[in-house]
């Protein structure tokens, strides 16, 4: 069922609504300046690391906070459907393959503890620009705007050239964090109009990439060839650190080469945290990467010396 609807929802994503699940202010690593960061919900990637497991489906969710829960069973009593089972233990148990996100929601409205909430919600161009032209004044005093983010934004085509008509009026900076894995022929339009790209590489290796992001990466390193053709001062790399995944010399090597050969100057070096880990569990879903992971700071120094040997701006974030 909830594949069925996430792929209902990819396909009927309209121009002026979209969904997002989050919109953060005040934001000072996301590009120039003080940003207000739009999260977008929905990606075509799985990564195993990923710290917003939310982000992921093209479509609301369910999201259960145990730690808030009472046991009072209410849940289970109201959902018209039966999809939520308290039997064991008390502690709800939903059954997130059967679960419509029914348009009464009861069962978060039922809930006195707030221990479930929907993530994910419809947004118009016009309801999101008004919620961004509050911070005008503080992007040009910072220098700074607003960056679209996700999940990822660029699979929001028809909202975001619409949203990008009513910022360039008004003269706000737009950037995008992307992992790159989008349709070419649908953005080429609008992308001129956006003030800055940070374009995830992950893994160099195709066959590895496919086994720990859901996808492999051809298609990610065709529209980096193709966006810096045009747009390359606009480019910086983005390469999560994952110990043990992708924090090997060759695959950061590999990575740099490719910078190289499209005339990228800018690489940014994302360390890994674990904050989204809780999130899993809150979701109902496994997180693949079970062991305490932790970055060695020698092997983050090393990649930025290699990376400046190569002429690249380097940022750790
Ligand atoms: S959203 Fe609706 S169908 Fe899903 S668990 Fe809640 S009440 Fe049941
Ligand atoms: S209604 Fe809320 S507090 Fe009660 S069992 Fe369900 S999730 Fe827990």
């Amino acid at each position: 069922m909830t594949l069925a609807r996430d792929l209902i929802n990819r396909l009927s994503f309209k121009n002026e609504e979209t969904i997002i699940f989050n919109i953060q202010d005040y934001c000072v690593d996301d590009g120039p300046g003080i940003r207000t960061v739009i999260f977008f919900k929905g990606c075509y990637l799985r990564c195993s690391w990923c710290s917003n497991p939310e982000s992921q489906l093209f479509d609301p969710e369910i999201i259960y906070f145990r730690i808030k829960c009472k046991k009072c069973r209410r849940c289970e009593n109201t959902c018209p459907f039966l999809n939520i089972d308290c039997s064991n233990s008390n502690f709800p148990i939903i059954s997130r393959e059967h679960c419509l996100m029914c348009k009464s929601k009861t069962c978060t409205k039922m809930c006195p503890e707030n221990a479930l909430k929907t993530v994910g919600y419809s947004i118009t161009v016009l309801g999101l620009f008004e919620k961004v032209k509050k911070n005008s004044l503080l992007f040009r005093n910072s220098g700074g705007g607003i960056t679209l983010s996700g999940g990822e934004p660029l699979a929001h085509t028809g909202f975001i050239r619409e949203f990008l008509k009513k910022t360039m009026a008004v003269g706000f900076s737009v950037g995008v964090e992307t992992c790159g894995y989008f349709d070419w022929d649908k953005v080429v339009d609008f992308l001129p109009n956006i003030d800055f790209f940070f374009f995830d590489l992950k893994i160099i290796d195709s066959k590895f990439h496919k086994a720990l992001t859901g996808v492999s990466n051809e298609k990610i390193h065709l529209n980096l060839k193709r966006l810096s053709q045009n747009e390359v001062n606009k480019i910086t790399i983005s390469v999560p650190i994952i110990p043990g995944i992708n924090d090997y010399l060759e695959n950061i090597k590999e990575t740099i080469d490719l910078c190289t050969e499209f005339g990228i100057k800018n690489i940014r070096f994302l360390k890994y945290h674990e904050w989204g880990r809780g999130k899993y569990q809150e979701l109902g879903r496994p997180y693949l990467l079970n062991k305490k992971l932790k970055i060695q700071d020698n092997d983050l120094k090393t990649f930025e010396i290699v990376a400046q040997e190569a002429g690249l701006q380097v940022t750790i974030i």
